[in-house]
């Protein structure tokens, strides 16, 4: 089949939040290509629930804001990066209102109209804006119907990056990406993308875990790719992981919101008896990483596959009209909260750590960009507070924007490149060995690389993903390309740099916790911890 060679001025890979974001400005000056790999709104952004953080409140402020994520981050924000995001809240969330992403609104004493805000943990403030208790659906299908209508963005759906091209990899210099090998499901065939200038806005990691509340668009591609172009990947053992996913094995990556436990649900073991109070006198109302790692410590200790969350003790009515789609969704999986608990497990959420980017989401090689969840900003640090990821991806998106618009006149368009060399691969009749590998990855980076962590574990899942990826590289170059198979090539790379950043941790902060080294050190001053090839 013929390699076609597309040309654009741009190619944004991904359509989340970021990416979307980034078009829509974009494609006011320049050409934009949006490649999702799969239908243009599956990413974590449309699974979003809780809201947007930003300074809306009168009895807020840009410090407070700035302190809570700081306070978050446990020593490893950057301040400046902080403050940069903090104080572009207001106008993010203004750009997205403009838009026509219709926010909750409520009616205050005196009958003026206001926005909603939440407080949730972390915030010292009611900051958090939320469309009911989808917001990020109401956010990606208004980016949506507007890149649809764009006349200057061109959508290519079901397309999935393999690999970026840079004059490095094609033997001129000095070094910048050109473009990307695309795998274009529908030809089955690879094409070549070429671009004055590519972003990575593919998202996180959260499947290279067994459990996660991330779609399965969530493999980790961006991170995997930038890292084979020679991209300095930071913090990649800051995983944060979610309490309370629905253990069920069709619901996959449903969430539970805290908001049941703020309301009084009880955690239990199988047996009934209560638990969260052994692990701190907050019980149920601990933070996110206290309860995940309570939950992780007895699953491990009893051999036990889950454990339950039970809010049977409220009136059914109280239920059903606090928590309608919970209801409505743990029902469709035969789980009645009214009437008694429901096995839960904790999941893989979010990424805190990705490609390094400075403040304008510019990596390490030049004319490559990442903004969102696949990039480390300095804004998470340790461990990320709730909500600020989507104005992450907004407030870097603008930036991102204001640098390509001020620098695309210098940035020549790249010359014809070299087609994706096919000539030595056949059909495989063993489509098994790659589902097997998916799963195996899974299970051990939970089981070893998982909430708590010890050096052995991790050495050992380090000896096993070593093994994995020698065996992938030889699939690999020898049959044709799939999804799965691509994918699977990411997850080991991601997996890899989680374990290989957890090694170099020697300390306890933020959302990586080892039993062998179960204190912060307070003897040097806290330090990303930063991988180059
Ligand atoms: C269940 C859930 C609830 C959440 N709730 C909140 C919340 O309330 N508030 C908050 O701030 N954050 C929340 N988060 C986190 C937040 O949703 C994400 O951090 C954010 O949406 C990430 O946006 P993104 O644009 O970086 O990536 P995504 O929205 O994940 O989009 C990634 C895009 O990249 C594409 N892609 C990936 N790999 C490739 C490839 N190889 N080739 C082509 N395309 C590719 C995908 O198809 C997709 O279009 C939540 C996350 C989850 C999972």
């Amino acid at each position: 089949m013929m390699t076609h060679q597309y040309q654009h001025d741009v190619m944004i890979i991904g359509s989340g939040a970021s990416g979307l974001s980034l078009a829509l400005q974009l494609a006011e000056h320049a050409r934009v290509a949006v490649l999702s790999k799969s239908a243009l709104t599956e990413g974590a952004t449309f699974y979003a629930q809780g809201g947007v953080s930003a300074v809306l409140d009168t009895c807020d402020s840009i410090e407070s804001h700035v302190q809570d994520t700081l306070n978050a981050g446990a020593g490893l924000c950057k301040p400046d990066i902080v403050r940069f995001v903090v104080e572009h809240g207001r106008e993010s969330i203004q750009w997205l209102i403009d838009l026509g992403v219709a926010f909750t609104k409520v009616d205050d004493a005196q009958g003026n109209s206001d926005y909603h805000l939440h407080q949730e943990g972390g915030h010292s403030h009611r900051r958090v804006i939320h469309a009911a208790d989808s917001t990020g659906r109401a956010i990606e299908t208004t980016l949506e119907n507007k890149v649809r209508a764009h006349p200057n963005i061109e959508l290519f759906e079901h397309c999935a990056a393999i690999d970026l091209i840079t004059s490095r990899k094609i033997g001129q210099s000095p070094n910048r990406c050109l473009g990307a090998y695309i795998y274009q499901k529908q030809r089955d065939h690879v094409d070549v993308f070429r671009a004055r200038c590519v972003i990575l806005a593919t998202g996180g990691a959260g499947k290279v875990y067994l459990y996660t509340s991330n779609p399965d668009t969530c493999t980790g591609d961006g991170i995997a790719m930038a890292w084979r172009a020679g991209c300095r990947i930071a913090n990649m053992e800051f995983i944060q992981f979610h309490p309370t996913c629905l253990y069920h094995p069709r619901a996959k990556s449903f969430l539970i919101s805290e908001a049941l436990r703020g309301e009084g649900a009880r955690l239990l073991l199988a047996d009934g008896e209560p638990f969260m109070q052994r692990f701190d006198p907050r019980g149920e109302l601990a933070p996110r990483d206290i309860v995940a790692r309570a939950i992780d410590h007895e699953m491990k200790r009893r051999g036990d596959e889950c454990v339950y969350l039970d809010i049977s003790h409220k009136p059914a009515a109280f239920i059903t009209e606090h928590f309608p789609s919970i209801y409505k969704k743990c029902l469709e999986y035969g789980f009645d909260l009214a009437k008694g608990p429901v096995p839960v497990v904790p999941a893989a959420h979010y990424t805190c750590g990705g490609v390094m980017i400075d403040q304008r989401g510019r990596t390490d090689i030049p004319g490559l960009y990442a903004i969102g969840e696949v990039s480390c900003s300095g804004l998470h640090g340790a461990n990320r507070m709730a909500s600020n990821s989507l104005l992450e991806c907004v407030v870097f998106a603008h930036s991102a924007y204001q640098d390509i618009r001020d620098n695309l006149p210098h940035m020549p368009p790249p010359e014809l490149l070299p087609a994706w060399d096919e000539s030595r691969v056949t059909d495989s009749d063993e489509e098994v060995v790659v589902s097997h590998n998916w799963d195996e990855i899974r299970r051990f980076m939970w089981d070893y690389v998982g909430i708590v962590r010890t050096t052995k574990r991790l050495q050992r899942a380090l000896n096993r993903v070593q093994l994995l990826q020698n065996e992938i590289h030889e699939y690999y170059g020898n049959f044709r390309l799939t999804n799965d198979l691509i994918e699977l090539r990411n997850l080991a790379t991601v997996a890899a740099l989680i374990i290989q950043s957890a090694l170099m941790r020697k300390e306890s902060r933020g959302l990586h916790y080892s039993l062998d080294y179960p204190e912060a050190d307070t003897t040097h001053p806290p330090k990303d911890t930063i991988l180059c090839k």
